[in-house]
């Protein structure tokens, strides 16, 4: 890579040979084998790149930054925010900020969820959601209640508990099978999200019904499986566990902080159901990608169940609970999102992709092409290649990040046809360079 300088002063060299020496990156080794690329800046769909220049993201940074980087409308958010207060304690304190975005989030997701718990990360909203509906259970006196029930192929975070509610074989942390709380899994929902199995429905019903003195909850991720697979499937399933839970006294949990804000082509996957949970998680795009904040919702029926316990508070509360920096920017994207006609941009996504990726159906190792809302997945025959992937696509002026067998994408809703027909030709280019290493 050319030997570029950055605007912090270390030339490009020195920042790898730091990055090498001293940080971990996401399911990384110590110390890095490959070298990251150098971002020095983002702005709109684009990210500069030292000594490669721009690249179109692809990648909206794992789906959170819908409208794209540097957003006038975020960026004074922010600004406007920090001159008053950057952070405060939320232990008998509150700001506006945080209560103007409780409120936003009760009116916007599915009727019946009132109570919001603010935190900083989705694997620690999931971690919330967990606890609430044990807690919810041991405070009505039935502390047997304790385990969740998923679906294989799931995926909700790296902390503790929701690693033990990931997909336990060949997941992501299945090193430490076993050590993990011990949950309960089932089927992996049938693929398609226009496909719906009836006997499938029925056996979900028999699986909770047979778990259902040992269940606290239902966790799944609704409408997409995502870090699992990236599997779409019928919203029809979700209407299936509902009513399965309601039969079988088992609270239902969502976890939405990949799907929340509209990337499904609904604002939440539960939309597409019209379902509602007892608990449901966000994060991801809840700040447009702007800070680290994350929020679990629940009912009065959870609610008031934990506070009918022997300990009647929810115990947790992390340091930066409600940050209002990040409430700030998440009450403005949400704004700038429902201000706008996002359904049509996002369709306009979903059609451009659509078109964009269909020539990687020719290619041979190609097994599957999908598209739901602004979220693109050609699936390999093989593990892809990442190094003759991400260059492939890098060379077409594209920034994806290929994961197991999936060259994927989730652009920025904004970003524009031409953009969006770029990233399409960068996965073709990705998926075949991929089938030629491995060939
Ligand atoms: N649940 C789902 C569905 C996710 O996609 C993720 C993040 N990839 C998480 C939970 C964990 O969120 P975070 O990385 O913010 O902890």
């Amino acid at each position: 890579m050319p030997d570029a300088s950055t605007a912090s002063g270390l030339d490009v060299k020195e920042i790898l040979d730091l990055d090498r020496a001293h940080v971990w990156h996401p399911y990384g080794p110590m110390p890095g084998r490959q070298d990251p690329l150098v971002v020095e800046s983002a702005h709109g769909v684009r990210l500069r790149v030292a000594g490669v220049g721009e690249l179109v993201d692809g990648m909206s940074s794992w789906w959170s930054a819908i409208h794209g980087y540097n957003h006038p409308v975020l960026n004074d958010a922010v600004r406007e925010q920090l001159d008053s207060m950057s952070h405060v304690m939320f232990g008998g304190l509150t700001h506006e900020p945080a209560v103007r975005l409780a409120k936003r989030l009760v009116d916007l997701t599915p009727d019946g969820l009132e109570h919001v718990f603010l935190s900083d990360s989705g694997s620690v909203s999931v971690e919330v959601a967990v606890k609430m509906c044990l807690q919810h259970w041991r405070s009505l006196g039935r502390p047997e209640k304790r385990r969740m029930l998923t679906w294989r192929g799931g995926y909700h975070g790296d902390t503790w508990q929701p690693m033990a509610v990931c997909d336990p074989d060949g997941g992501m942390h299945s090193l430490w099978q076993g050590v993990l709380p011990q949950q309960v899994f089932a089927d992996q929902p049938p693929a398609g999200f226009d496909a719906y199995d009836e006997a499938y429905a029925r056996h979900l019903h028999d699986v909770i019904g047979q778990h259902a003195h040992e269940l606290a909850g239902v966790i799944v991720e609704p409408v997409v499986q995502g870090a699992g697979g990236m599997r779409f499937h019928s919203p029809r399933y979700l209407r299936a566990l509902r009513e399965a839970c309601d039969a079988h006294d088992v609270l239902l949990v969502f976890d939405e902080i990949a799907t929340g804000f509209g990337r499904t082509g609904a604002l939440f996957a539960a939309d597409h159901a019209g379902v509602t949970p007892d608990v449901m998680c966000l994060g991801k795009s809840l700040t447009g990608g702007y800070l680290t904040m994350a929020a679990t919702l629940c009912t009065e029926r959870v609610a008031a169940g934990i506070a009918r316990g022997e300990v009647p508070v929810l115990a947790h509360g992390p340091t930066f609970m409600g940050n209002p920096l990040a409430a700030a920017v998440a009450n403005a994207s949400i704004d700038l999102l429902v201000g706008q006609d996002w359904q049509t941009d996002v369709k306009r996504v979903e059609t451009g992709l659509r078109a964009a990726l269909a020539p990687a159906t020719e290619l041979p190792f190609v097994r599957d092409v999908r598209v739901l809302g602004a979220l693109g997945v050609v699936q390999l025959d093989h593990q892809v290649d990442m190094e003759a992937a991400t260059s492939a696509a890098v060379r077409e002026g594209v920034w994806v990040r290929p994961f197991r067998d999936l060259i994927y994408t989730m652009p920025p809703f904004v970003t524009s046809d031409a953009d969006v027909a770029r990233i399409g030709r960068a996965v073709c280019a990705a998926a075949q360079a991929s089938g030629e290493v491995s060939a």
